[in-house]
């Protein structure tokens, strides 16, 4: 009954869908018809510019800032044509780079007209708009589409096994009886053994939940149904609780099958409001509840689900018959970062000096998916510094490009602004270099990478579960070394330390609201995950957190300006060979340091 009412709306859905797609088709087609006036004639492709700029044949390019067009004229022309720069600041250097090779191209930059640039820019969004307002349409009317195509699950053998899968021991030994389960069920179901219906995977995104569960079908050799929370939550309602129904009724088909749902928390979320998104949410987790209920151990289905976020879980989910199994799957330790690192690299052409230890050592806190990503860009790395095989240096290239983000040699840099860097790195450096619980430095730097002026690197730790008091405190002076290494030879701050003051902000309140580490006031998570538990304390215990913050702050920013003033050799020896070497690495640091 509910069903033929809601394909009735679907019916009157699909024809206003219809036809506001016909009147955007029009729309779009009028558009682009004015753009094509005599088009050929006006504009230039930015390849032929480029061309046109190497063969010397451009006199003058005029742009406005803010805008990607540009008018070129050419020497032997005499009407001025317009070209699209995707990259307006790339281009600017490569015509400064022609000019420089002696190509005599005149660069105008012409401020922006307000006015005339956002009425240009607006045109100029107006096919895209469009485009892309159409392509959602068409998104969500294949979702209203034939009944056989209501979702799109994958469903497959997967050749995936728990080879595939490095570390993760333990993990995998406790998955390896629902392969058994899969192959052989009537072993289990004689001896009235009661398996799993579901089981949850717990951890960050790219730790290898999604691999993990393939590995369990690949090893059982049972297909492998697969759709993704947020897949499920759809604009109109009622959809997502016949996409789950319909995702059953598949596995009922294939069993003995594996069923993971990615994302879980999108659609199993804590039922806590009655906003629209939420019902709907509400009416698929009861479906998936109801299926889950549904089948019986003759069915050998085991449903998998993933997510990042378990505190989000409603707690349906989790009882006897239902997900009653949790696996937390954690970020890599340094073994299994190695096995990752080992496995990764098998269709990888690797250099004989290539430490995968070294790199390994490096890399704490980075999961399964960095650590392939970081392998990945090295090869590309190498291939770019047209290297035989990828070399120790360009994995390490990765993996500062990964944390800190690309090196940017060709910015210009005043020397005043070189000198403050080279002072703010150092301040780091040598701070940390005092305090015990900081690991080494490996490297400083004041060529540009990323949004970063410079960057202070620092030997990764071997892996920790608890962080003392002391170590914050100690994070706290070196994160502040670099604003006072400022502050004390150049007598300025600048800027460059906002990102430094985040996180040590971030940890100071840490400590005061989630660890209990002040005094007074003790052991009270102030954090609050709930709305109104941040009320829970009142105005005065909140300037007290300020207050405690506050403190934490201005004692570890007064430890780096003494360490710093006691140390002033080393902060003028090391800033100086900055100035000179730009890069500094570890063992020229330690030699600074008598060591
Ligand atoms: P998640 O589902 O937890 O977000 P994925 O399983 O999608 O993570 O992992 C993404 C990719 O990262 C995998 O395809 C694999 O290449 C790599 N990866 C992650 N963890 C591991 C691991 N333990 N062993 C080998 N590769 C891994
Ligand atoms: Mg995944
Ligand atoms: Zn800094």
């Amino acid at each position: 009954m509910k069903d033929k009412g809601k394909n009735k709306k679907l019916n009157v859905l699909k024809v206003i869908l219809t036809l506001i797609i016909l009147v955007l088709i029009g729309v779009l087609a009028f558009v682009l018809a004015r753009n094509k006036v005599d088009e050929d004639e006006k504009t230039l492709a930015y390849t032929d510019l480029i061309k046109e700029m190497s063969q010397s044949d451009v006199e003058k390019i005029e742009m406005t800032v803010g805008s990607t067009t540009v008018k070129v004229k050419m020497k032997d022309e005499e009407e001025e044509k317009t070209a699209i720069v995707p990259n307006t600041e790339a281009f600017i250097e490569l015509v400064q780079t022609k000019v420089a090779e002696g190509n005599e191209i005149e660069l105008i930059q012409k401020p922006k007209g307000t006015l005339q640039t956002i009425g240009s820019t607006i045109f100029s969004l107006l096919p895209t708009l469009i485009m892309v307002a159409l392509f959602i349409m068409l998104f969500k009317m294949q979702g209203l589409g034939e009944k056989g195509k209501v979702y799109d699950e994958t469903e497959r053998k997967t050749k995936t096994k728990f080879d595939d899968v490095a570390g993760l021991d333990e993990e995998k030994e406790e998955l390896v009886e629902i392969v058994d389960f899969l192959k052989r069920p009537e072993k289990f179901v004689k001896m009235g053994a009661k398996i799993p219906k579901g089981v949850l995977l717990y951890g960050k995104p790219g730790t290898g939940k999604t691999l993990i569960a393939k590995a369990i079908a690949g090893e059982a050799n049972v297909p492998f149904i697969s759709m993704s929370g947020s897949e499920f939550i759809e604009m109109f309602a009622g959809l997502g609780a016949s996409r789950v129904r319909k995702l059953f009724e598949k596995a009922r088909k294939l069993s003995p099958c594996i069923v993971f749902i990615d994302e879980i928390d999108a659609i199993g979320s804590r039922r806590t409001s009655n906003s629209g998104a939420e019902t709907e949410n509400n009416q698929t987790l009861n479906q998936l509840l109801v299926e889950m209920d549904g089948f019986g151990t003759e069915e050998t289905i085991i449903v998998l689900a993933a997510t990042n976020r378990p505190e989000m879980l409603d707690k349906a989910l989790l009882r006897p018959g239902r997900f009653d199994r949790q696996i937390t799957i954690p970020t890599p330790d340094l073994k299994g970062r190695l096995e990752i690192l080992k496995i990764h690299s098998k269709d990888k052409c690797l250099s004989e000096n290539v430490n995968l230890e070294s790199i390994a050592e490096d890399t704490a806190g980075f999961t399964g998916a960095e650590l392939a990503n970081i392998l990945n860009e090295g090869a590309i790395i190498a291939t770019k510094r047209k290297h035989e095989s990828i070399e120790n240096d360009d994995i390490e290239e990765a993996v500062k490009k990964v944390t800190v983000g690309i090196e940017k040699h060709s910015r210009v840099i005043s020397d005043h602004d070189k000198r403050l860097t080279a002072y703010h790195e150092a301040g780091h450096a040598v701070v940390s270099q005092y305090l015990p619980t900081q690991t080494p430095v490996k490297e400083v730097s004041i060529i540009p990478r990323g949004v970063a002026g410079g960057y202070t690197l620092y030997k990764s730790n071997e892996d920790k579960y608890y962080v003392s008091k002391t170590e914050m405190k100690e994070k706290l002076v070196a994160l502040l070394g670099g604003r006072a290494g400022e502050k004390l030879a150049m007598n300025d701050i600048s800027t460059g330390a906002s990102n430094d003051i985040e996180v040590a902000t971030q940890i100071a309140r840490d400590m005061v609201t989630k660890y209990g580490m002040t005094d007074s006031l003790g052991p009270i998570d102030l954090k609050g995950k709930q709305d109104y538990e941040i009320n829970l304390f009142g105005d005065a215990i909140g300037d007290k957190i300020g207050e405690e913050v506050k403190k934490l702050i201005d004692e570890a920013y007064v430890s780096a300006q003494n360490l710093l003033n006691e140390h002033r050799d080393k902060l003028e020896r090391i800033a100086n060979a900055l100035l000179e070497k730009e890069k500094v690495n570890e063992s020229e640091f330690n030699e600074i340091f008598g060591e």
